[in-house]
């Protein structure tokens, strides 16, 4: 008898499920997506591959090159089998898999059986089989109807930043936004008028206890506004005789909750965090740990469920397993009376139910450790601890609250000055894991107070005035940006990873020490796109667009009409644009720098050519000086050449290499832009590390120290 074929997109799960299966089953894999929107085009296409007739979108599909054999493979089987079942992903990209296979290598619909899982454990592969469904249509034609899109998009809009920027450029439709949510908090930044202020501290005791500091935080029960130094001293003679006394002493039990169990977004946030693994890789680990290894016993088994995902379900098999794991290992104290619950509601909540953990809580990180690569090992452990946690007890704190009073002598002001102490009683959750935070998110330092009476008079040892600066918002780092996109509703967990990927390997951003920073090109093609394609950069209206997929995921709308209603306004815009858009001015894309041209003297600007930012002169094309982009270090390794910005093509980074490293072979090369001043201890080249250290790019020399940083 042939056996019963199953198709699923990797060899690793493949392997995995083969193993689950057994030798009746005969699992083979798609490699991934075998067909795509065809990449020649027609005369009537309104887009490439795709043609409008009857009002309606049709695209043509042609076989991925490379995938022919993969195709021809599958055929004898499929003809030979009694049930083919198509074991891809439980989401859209998996239901378009499914559907074009049937429709590449011609699978007989009656034999056709379409199983769901979340895990690739033995029991959900089981029950999965057990309960075979059909292809989901609507996933199909969301999936559909948002490759169009993009392709729409990206057709009609790249051709006119080549006539009205620059050759070469493209747009896509979620990138741009993402783009712009970085163009703008640059804007924001550039605009911030910091703000001079002052605090002060004031360090006080009693004859018999240790002193604590104490922040002025009221004058006569308003907030204390310090605006300058003249303030400042004021304050300080005011202060200068005072009495202080007691006038509230609080101590009150504070707990924290844990963090739900990690979805797609919240789990590239951390690993961003705790790992500094980019969104993309961590997702291809994720997908490793997914898709199965080889455990104790040769056992191959999914070690997590799937990681695309924007639910915090879990299933009641998993709360059940977890709370015993606690409760064996943690005793009672870090079980809650009932199990966690988490719900949480997400914009347009995907197809993949469940939230990312581990398929058995325990198999902890310790016993898979010799199993895994060290990639897998740490994604696993950050798995695992996020998923014990959320079901473990709160953490308790005892925060303690001083409020001080002292009288002006000059002008009887009442000064009202504050102290918190946080003193841990008892870790709950935090005992194995606490999530890591973003910016501006310091918590209290953990501080013990002495105990104070109300009333009781305190010496004050010194007050402390100190200079302070509002602070500009932060850059965006990929965590940041990743929570930002899932707020704004925009993306889904499919794909943030290729999103940032996809704004990386442009020239409109740069990653600069985690922190994205536009280019010139991206704030001009920014600025032109936000000008003329109102709609595509506005983050209201992508926004809609990706609900507008949702509905059709969910059979809520016809995928066609929705993807018309945007064609006809966005194709008028684009012909209305081609002829009355005034060309961007080739000198906007240039840069200023303080340099001169050596042969007519006219300023140097920087200009972006193929192999990244170059010195040009601004005389150009009568003058057609041009030379890499120095950046006034010396190298110290050749030392007679001199430092100059680079770009790795592949991967679109700035590196910072020597000028002679052709001529004579000098392979110096950094990440970070160096500093002007060589290191203090052995004149390597010195890198910032923070906002006001250094330290030295040479390991052997492992400089590290504050430096003036100009
Ligand atoms: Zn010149
Ligand atoms: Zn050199
Ligand atoms: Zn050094």
């Amino acid at each position: 008898m042939p056996k019963d074929l199953v198709i699923v997109e990797s060899p690793a799960k493949a392997r995995t499920i083969g193993r689950i299966l057994g030798s009746s089953f005969d699992v083979q894999a798609s490699m991934g997506h075998v067909r795509d929107i065809a990449t020649k085009g027609n005369k009537d296409d309104v887009v490439r591959g795709v043609e409008i007739s009857d009002g309606a979108f049709v695209p043509r599909y042609s076989v991925i090159r490379g995938k022919g054999q993969v195709i021809k493979g599958l055929k004898p089987a499929a003809r030979e089998a009694a049930n083919i079942y198509l074991a891809t992903d439980p989401d859209r990209e998996g239901e378009a898999i499914a559907w074009h296979l049937i429709e590449a290598i011609g699978i007989d619909a009656s034999k056709v059986k379409r199983v769901v899982f979340h895990e690739i454990t033995k029991p959900a592969i089981e029950e999965a089989f057990a309960n075979p469904g059909k292809l989901d249509t609507d996933l199909v034609n969301a999936q559909q109807a948002r490759s169009i899109l993009d392709l729409i998009v990206g057709f009609k809009l790249s051709p006119v930043l080549w006539r009205k920027v620059k050759t070469g450029l493209s747009a896509g439709r979620v990138q741009s936004v993402a783009v712009r949510m970085i163009v703008d908090k640059e804007k924001e930044i550039t605009d911030f008028v910091k703000k001079e202020f002052w605090n002060i501290d004031a360090l006080v005791s009693t004859i018999n206890t240790s002193s604590i500091k104490s922040t002025l935080v009221t004058i006569n029960d308003q907030k204390s506004v310090i605006s300058d130094k003249n303030r400042s001293d004021e304050v300080l003679e005011d202060l200068g005789e005072a009495r202080f006394a007691v006038s509230r002493f609080e101590t009150r039990e504070s707990t924290r909750k844990p963090s739900a169990p990690f979805i797609t977004s919240t789990l590239q946030q951390d690993a961003s965090r705790a790992l500094r693994f980019s969104a993309s890789r961590t997702m291809n680990v994720a997908q490793q740990l997914y898709e199965g290894k080889a455990i104790e016993g040769a056992e191959v088994v999914g070690l997590i469920t799937y990681m695309r995902t924007d639910s915090t379900n879990v299933a009641s098999s998993a709360y059940t397993e977890t709370r015993d794991y606690i409760n064996q290992k943690f005793g009672s104290a870090y079980l809650p009376d009932k199990a966690r619950v988490y719900s949480r509601r997400v914009q347009g909540a995907q197809e993949a139910h469940e939230a990312i953990r581990p398929t058995s809580i325990f198999r902890t990180p310790d016993s898979l450790k010799s199993f895994l690569e060290p990639d897998q090992h740490r994604l696993y452990t950050l798995i695992w601890k996020r998923m014990v946690s959320s079901q473990m007890t709160d953490s308790k704190f005892d925060r303690t609250t001083i409020d001080i009073n002292a009288e002006g002598t000059v002008t009887k002001d009442i000064y009202g000055f504050r102290s918190i102490g946080t003193v841990p009683k008892f870790d709950g959750f935090r005992v194995i894991y606490s999530e890591g935070k973003d910016d501006e998110e310091d918590e209290e330092g953990v501080q013990q107070l002495p105990r104070f009476d109300r009333g009781q008079e305190l010496i004050c040892k010194g007050l402390d005035p100190q200079q302070k600066f509002t602070q500009p918002p932060p850059r965006f780092s990929e965590a940041t940006l990743i929570r930002n996109l899932e707020k704004e509703g925009i993306g889904r967990p499919s794909t943030y990873a290729s999103i940032l990927n996809t704004i990386r390997d442009r020239d409109y951003v740069i990653l600069d020490r985690g922190r994205f920073h536009p280019t010139l090109l991206g704030e001009v093609v920014t600025e032109f796109l936000a000008k003329y394609f109102t709609n595509i950069l506005d983050i209201g209206f992508t926004s809609e667009m990706e609900k507008t997929l949702d509905d059709i995921a969910k059979g809520n709308a016809k995928w066609n009409p929705s993807l018309m209603e945007f064609f006809k306004p966005f194709d008028e815009t684009v012909e209305d644009v081609l002829v009355e858009a005034p060309r961007i001015d080739r000198r906007e894309l240039q840069e200023e720098t303080d340099k001169y041209c050596e042969k007519c003297e006219r300023p140097m600007v920087i200009r972006l050519g193929k192999y990244g930012r170059f010195l040009s002169c601004s005389g150009f094309p009568d003058c057609k000086n041009s030379g890499p982009l120095t950046i006034g270090v010396a190298c110290p390794k050749c030392e007679t050449g001199e430092l100059v910005e680079r770009t790795r093509l592949k991967r679109n980074t700035r590196f910072y290499g020597c000028i002679n490293y052709k001529s004579l072979d000098c392979d110096i090369a950094v990440n970070i832009k160096p500093l002007s001043q060589p290191c203090p201890q052995c004149h390597w080249l010195l890198l910032p590390s923070g906002q006001s250290n250094a330290r030295c790019a040479s390991k052997e020399c492992g400089f590290r120290g504050p430096i003036e940083i100009n």
